[in-house]
């Protein structure tokens, strides 16, 4: 990609209710666009890398046997009455369609998926089975704040199991809790920063799990023991005032971002909607259900939020836009040619790239490099040429050193090996 073709440019200007340095950065660097509080477009940078965690995501769904589909936004109000959920949850955006009949804008799809699995299980022989989808998703916030950390609209992958009894249940939840750390760690976190808390389980279950990323722009605040990785969240903290791994009672007070939960619902839904189907001995019984959210918006601006220093982002590997942010500086004919070859190079082995071929001062160019945070920058000019190479420069690191044109192909593909 050109960056002279780019639509979207960075910009100077920090945005006047940026809290956060996600919501700092993404604006700055192109990568989202404010429509009002809490609601954010995606440009063609913020798609990308919001795509690529997603990608991430669905692959490890699919390794725990979740089939993908997609479900309606629109839910009709009846179904939100059936569960008793219409009037109770104080987030639900509810609207007036044609003929005054009224819908609700799904914040979550309990609603949705138990009549629609309804429809097409009917015996233990088709259980256990699993459903996920990854959609946008609406929740009426009072207060949005931090970028797209806390939106009114945001991504959301949920994940939704149907067993035959509690046992499959208990197993295949330890299952989802195992991926989800695979997750975390393919996006980038470091596992040290990633904590798995205990909360309310409602009703049906004694706990049930968030995942947090420690950072102090989190909302949350949690009761780590940091031997286990493990925390406890303060709606619990009067019943467990202790590590529920190890038993540890020195908990230390931690800020964290919540991006994922998982839940057993038990049978609450499935009674509701009369969800039952038959066992071995040809009795009727409830389906038992579990229910697993990642938010994608929300990890990349938790991600920004730990990978940023005061001139811009620093995406991990596995999630940035483009695996090389390439620069030419200056107007030498030698310059520009050299610069396509190797822009040209690259993208024939795969390699995806950035190409800042804009007339432009070299101060400029370095600024929204880093502002950008792709982890690779590439600088031809003509003295990198003069030593036979071009510039390399990682984002994450103070130093550049010089390539050789002939080298940087395979030095890049190790990179990102
Ligand atoms: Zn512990």
């Amino acid at each position: 990609m050109r960056y002279s073709k780019l639509f979207s440019k960075t910009s100077k200007t920090v945005p006047h209710d940026a809290d956060s340095a996600n919501a700092k950065f993404l604006v700055q660097g192109g990568f989202i666009h404010q429509e009002a509080a809490g609601v954010y477009s995606y440009l063609p940078l913020g798609l990308k890398v919001l795509r690529n965690i997603e990608q991430i995501i669905r692959e490890e769904m699919e390794e725990v046997g979740g089939q993908e589909i997609s479900m309606s936004v629109l839910h009709p109000k009846q179904n939100w009455v059936t569960t008793d959920r219409w009037d109770s949850m104080d987030v639900l955006f509810r609207l007036k369609g044609a003929g005054d009949k009224e819908y609700a804008l799904g914040p979550t799809h309990e609603e949705i998926v138990t009549p629609l699995v309804r429809d097409y299980v009917f015996s233990y022989k088709d259980l256990p089975t699993a459903v996920f989808q990854i959609q946008t998703k609406f929740r009426n916030e009072p207060r949005a704040r931090s970028g797209v950390l806390r939106g009114r609209e945001f991504s959301m992958k949920d994940l939704y199991s149907f067993h035959v009894s509690q046992e499959d249940l208990d197993r295949y939840y330890d299952e989802v809790k195992a991926s989800y750390f695979k997750i975390f760690e393919r996006l980038g976190f470091d596992p040290k920063v990633t904590y798995i808390t205990y909360a309310s389980g409602g009703a049906f279950s004694k706990y049930s799990h968030e995942y947090q990323i420690l950072s102090d722009v989190g909302e949350d605040h949690v009761y780590a023991c940091e031997k286990c990785r493990v925390a406890v969240n303060r709606e619990i903290l009067d019943d467990q005032n202790t590590c529920p791994e190890c038993g540890n009672k020195d908990l230390t007070e931690k800020k964290g971002i919540e991006v994922g939960n998982i839940f057993k619902l038990g049978t609450k839904f499935s009674d509701s909607f009369k969800f039952k189907c038959t066992d071995k001995q040809g009795k009727m019984q409830p389906v038992i259900m579990g229910c697993y959210g990642i938010g994608p918006s929300r990890i990349m601006g938790s991600l920004v939020e730990i990978f940023s220093d005061e001139n811009g982002i620093m995406w991990p590997k596995s999630v940035t836009p483009y695996q090389v942010h390439m620069i030419g500086l200056g107007n030498d004919e030698n310059v520009t040619k050299e610069a396509e070859k190797l822009y040209n190079d690259l993208k024939k082995a795969g390699i995806t790239v950035l190409f800042d071929d804009r007339d432009e001062r070299a101060g400029a160019k370095f600024k929204d490099a880093d502002l950008i945070g792709i982890p690779l920058r590439l600088v031809v000019s003509s003295r990198t040429l003069e030593k036979g190479g071009v510039e390399w420069k990682e984002r994450n690191k103070s130093d550049a050193k010089e390539v050789k044109l002939g080298e940087v192909l395979a030095k890049v593909k190790e990179f990102y090996s």
